[in-house]
Order: C-alpha cells, then structure tokens, then sequence
C-alpha cells in the first residue's frame, strides 16, 4: 500500500514538474518570438535589409522623421543621403533644403551646398530677411539676409586717435578699439604702420555710400561692392578697412607686407578677413582684403583654423 502510494506520488511530482517546464519554455519561445516580430518590424531592421550600415542607420534614425523614413524604404539607396548628414557642418533642420539644393546644382560639392544652404545664400540675396539679434554682442551678424534696423547703433562707440586713421575721423566698439591697438603695436614692432580709413557707419551713411555706387555703376554693380543699408557690417561698429601707411589701394593691398601680416596674426586680437577669396558664394561679397572683422579671441581662431566664414560659423554655432 504505502508503496503503490509513493508511485502515485512521484508520478504527480513529475507531472507537475513538466508542466512547469513547459510554461517556462512556452514563455521563453513566445517572447523571442515576439521579439524577433518587433525587430523585423523596425526601422534598423529594415534599413539594414535596405542595404544601409548599422552606422548609417544610427545616421538616420537620428536625423530623419518616421516619414521620411518610410519613403527611403520605398527608394534606392540613397548614398548622397547618407554623405550630407556625415557633413561636419550639417544641421538637421535644413535637410530638406540641402537636397532641394543638390537637386538642381548636383556638381557642387555637398560641403559647399551645406554651407550655403546654412548661410541661407540658397534664396535670393536682400528677399529673405531676419532681423538679426543684436543682444548676440560682438557676434552680430550682419550680412544680406541678416539686418539691422535703420536706429540701430552700439552704446560703447569711441573715437580712434588720429594716429590710426586718415581721412575722416573714426569710431568703433571700446572692445574693438582695444584689441585693435594690441594689433596694432604688434605690427608696429614688426615695422609694419596699420591704418584705418573706415569703421563705424551709420545707417544714414551705408545709405550715402550705396546709392553713390548704385547712381554711378547700375543696382547690379553696386550690389557686388557695397551694402544697402541695414546689412552693412559697418553699421556694427565691429568692422574695420585697415591698409598700411605705405598702401593704402584697394586695387593693391593684397600684395603688402601688412596684408600677409594680418592674413597670418589678425585672429590672436580677434579679428578675421571677412571676405576672403574663394568664399563669394557664402558672403555674398567680392574678396576684399582690407576688411576685417572683430569677433573675439576665441571665435576668430575657430574661423581661421577650421577655414570657414563667419557666415558659416554664426549658422551652426550660434543660430543653432
Ligand atoms: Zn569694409
């Protein structure tokens, strides 16, 4: 009897034993399962299918909307795709325009496209207007897209002495002023004489000069040279043209020995060359060797080390 008894006993130990073996399995099963499901379901998993790899992907579900997402499933690999958002100065809001922007110019590099869609150089100049933000200090922008408004005029304006200008007596920003006679002492050392025959202007003054172009050459010309009132630098008081006591032609400056001094020292006072050669398409000015452009220790030594305008560097740095 008691025997037969354990027999039974054991047999239901086992029973129960099973069963509970077979729920967990059942569990494990169903949630890989599940699992594997879901996985094939998402976006990684279809990207990757897609052709992408497991870099590019990260790349897109970072950069891209699950819209967008869906209609790249539904093409090609898209490789320029891919290239633009590897881009250092890429921002994710100008994606579309980037694109828009490759479409009709599929030649230019897409380092140039990203940094002229960045500067907003891919609408027209003067009919894409931002008031810019003038709390932004020595950074203001200025340029055709970014204005400033007809009273705008710095607080901390201060007379040059007349040691560092000829022609028409001059004004910049306390700051600028500053740094520029460390500048100045500095080239000074060298035997190099820096002069300044332009800085601070009014709006009533960009106007003067504009239109005086703009009367003698034609609208398109004037454009080329000078600014309309409200975009000039000039207006910031952060803005200087500065030659040598021995050249002064604008025709000419470039090839100085003041010039290659700057081109190579401005930025350790913070200054840049505000529109160098080669960077047309992104200021939206003729080079212009003569002018340059206060902006800081710090910023002017990112600009000159990374080659980029400021354009560029107020777009991803500052905007952003
Ligand atoms: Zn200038």
């Amino acid at each position: 009897m008691r025997k037969r008894k354990k027999i039974r006993l054991k047999k239901q130990v086992k029973l129960v034993l099973c069963l509970i073996v077979f729920i967990i399995l059942a569990i494990v099963i169903g949630k890989s399962i599940y699992k594997d499901h879901v996985y094939k379901n998402s976006y990684e998993y279809k990207l990757e299918v897609h052709g992408y790899s497991a870099d590019e992907v990260k790349l897109l579900i970072k950069n891209l909307s699950n819209k967008k997402l869906d209609e790249l499933l539904e093409s090609e690999k898209n490789d320029v795709l891919i290239s633009l958002l590897k881009e250092k100065y890429f921002l994710k809001k100008n994606l579309d325009r980037y694109l828009d922007y490759y479409d009709k110019h599929k030649q230019t590099e897409l380092s140039q496209i990203i940094a002229i869609v960045n500067v907003y150089a891919d609408y027209e100049t003067y009919e894409h207007d931002i008031d810019t933000d003038i709390n932004k200090d020595e950074l203001i922008l200025c340029n055709k897209y970014y204005k400033l408004s007809a009273d705008y005029e710095p607080d901390d304006l201060v007379q040059m002495n007349s040691k560092y200008y000829y022609g028409d007596s001059q004004s910049v920003r306390q700051e600028v002023y500053d740094a520029f006679i460390d500048m100045w002492n500095a080239a000074n050392e060298e035997g190099i004489y820096l002069i300044v025959n332009s800085s601070y202007r009014t709006y009533a003054d960009q106007d003067e000069v504009y239109n005086s172009y703009k009367d003698s050459y034609g609208e398109k010309e004037a454009d080329a040279v000078a600014a309309r009132a409200g975009y000039s630098e000039h207006q910031t008081g952060l803005a200087i043209d500065v030659f040598s006591k021995d050249n002064t032609s604008r025709a000419t400056f470039k090839e100085s020995l003041a010039y290659s001094w700057l081109e190579a020292n401005a930025y350790k006072y913070g200054f840049i060359l505000r529109y160098p050669e080669g960077k047309e398409n992104i200021t939206g000015y003729g080079a212009e060797s003569w002018h340059y452009r206060y902006v800081g220790k710090d910023v002017a030594e990112y600009i000159y080390e990374n080659d980029i305008t400021f354009d560029e560097y107020y777009a991803y740095f500052i905007e952003k």
